[in-house]
């Protein structure tokens, strides 16, 4: 199929049918229009099995019941819980699964006025504003916040519900260096100054946009220097903790928790409830004016039905859980358990002669492959020794930093990572992806 596509046929021979298929969705000729296009769908139907803490899927394609390291499932919550799913289910029953109605008129229940109370309690801002996508609340979220004449400083990693909304904003985009405050210290000068006298500020308003856990990185956003520079050049700042909220932090309160930020000094907070919370939509936390200006100018809060029921309930439990206030100490068991697994995972597999990235303390944790042609082998292999890992390549990543991502869960138990540390050791001599020398066991 691959020879059949001028010029693609070399990038495309040694990989998986299904990187090959991704890059077919991507040829194009010079007018936009397809030249070829995938055959049939490129990923694979699994089956998700939720009553065993939903450490396993299985594969329908190879039939196979795997040990699940893909997931976002940080702290097990997308799985048959004991105090979440008896009341999702009692939501269904009252709600059903759709209110088939938009905020404004009869899309607020009861349900989702408790959670916007409480998302801005849990984050520690005087309020919050819900949506039913976590990627609908960064792109749409961001053209309401800032517009014509604003500039936007966007981390060069950030997330691509980011940059759509950065995009669509219409105000003027720069990025800065991931994760460097020196760097993004560097564009606001220029942009701030421009060559001109210091005092001229050409920008109606800045905002700069960060995450908290970079999702292809696993490294921890430098979060109290890149405030101490926004508060310097004053911009505002809009944390993105999709990966972050409820996955770190003492109590599970994110990166400002962990990186002891006041959450006073952070503008806008943005999460995601598709990852910790076992859940779906996403929030913004942040002044009351801001969620004022946003519940009145927001054509995704306007126009689109409100978050699913039983959604928001899962979530409103899984806090509660996180909290305490479930009469149960699980949620602070959950937070501690995804802390050692992690940091566990993280340093044996560094100690194995992986080239590992991201901090300590951070459940995603991507292993270099560089060479997208490794891909099919790490990942096939792992399949077979029923490891299901997942691997990022271009676009989401450049071209020749290909990399498989483990997102580490509460719900993994001491065996199951030892048992996947021993399949991945094997598949990383046989792909050739150590490339550190193994630490000598410690006698
Ligand atoms: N922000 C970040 C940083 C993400 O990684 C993602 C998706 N993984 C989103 C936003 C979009 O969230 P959702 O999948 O909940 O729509």
């Amino acid at each position: 199929k691959a020879k059949n596509v001028k010029g693609y046929a070399p990038i495309c021979l040694g990989l998986e049918d299904f990187y090959v298929r991704r890059l077919y969705l991507r040829i194009q000729d010079c007018f936009g229009r397809p030249i070829a296009s995938a055959p049939d769908s490129w990923f694979d139907v699994v089956e998700r099995i939720s009553n065993d803490n939903n450490k396993t899927l299985q594969r329908t394609s190879h039939t196979t019941r795997c040990l699940n390291l893909g997931s976002y499932n940080y702290l097990g919550f997308a799985a048959a819980d004991e105090y979440c799913t008896p009341r999702a289910i009692e939501s269904l029953k009252k709600y059903s699964a759709s209110t088939c109605s938009v905020r404004v008129d009869g899309g607020t229940t009861k349900l989702h006025a408790e959670l916007e109370e409480l998302v801005a309690r849990f984050v520690g801002k005087p309020a919050a504003i819900l949506f039913g996508m976590g990627y609908v609340t960064n792109s749409a979220i961001i053209p309401c916040l800032i517009g014509k004449g604003g500039l936007i400083i966007s981390d060069s990693l950030n997330h691509n519900s980011i940059v759509n909304g950065a995009r669509g904003s219409g105000a003027t985009v720069r990025v800065f260096q991931h994760n460097s405050p020196a760097h993004l210290e560097e564009v606001l000068r220029e942009q701030i100054a421009g060559g001109q006298p210091r005092t001229h500020r050409p920008w109606k308003k800045i905002i700069v946009i960060v995450e908290g856990i970079y999702s292809m990185e696993g490294e921890l956003c430098k979060l109290p220097e890149i405030i101490a520079v926004c508060k310097k050049y004053k911009a505002y700042t809009y944390l993105d903790e999709a990966h972050s909220i409820g996955a770190v932090g003492q109590s599970g309160r994110g990166v400002c928790e962990l990186l002891g930020v006041d959450p006073a000094d952070v503008d806008i907070m943005m999460g995601t409830f598709t990852k910790s919370f076992g859940s779906c939509g996403g929030y913004i936390a942040a002044s009351k004016d801001i969620i004022q200006h946003l519940k009145h100018t927001c054509p995704a809060h306007l126009y689109a039905t409100s978050m699913s029921p039983p959604a928001v309930q899962q979530v409103i439990s899984a806090i509660k859980v996180i909290l305490g206030e479930d009469g149960s100490n699980r949620g602070a068991q959950k937070l501690a358990h995804i802390r050692e697994n992690s940091n566990f995972f993280r340093s044996e597999l560094k100690k194995m002669g992986f080239e590992v990235l991201g901090d300590n303390d951070s459940p995603v944790m991507p292993i270099m492959l560089y060479n997208p042609a490794k891909i099919p082998a790490f990942s096939r292999e792992c399949l077979r020794q029923k490891v299901a890992v997942v691997t990022v390549a271009f676009p989401a990543t450049p071209l020749l930093l290909a990399r498989a991502r483990i997102c580490i869960s509460a719900s993994h138990t001491r065996e199951d990572l030892v048992t996947a540390l021993d399949v991945i050791s094997r598949v990383g001599d046989l792909v050739g992806i150590k490339y550190f020398p193994a630490e000598p066991p410690k006698i």
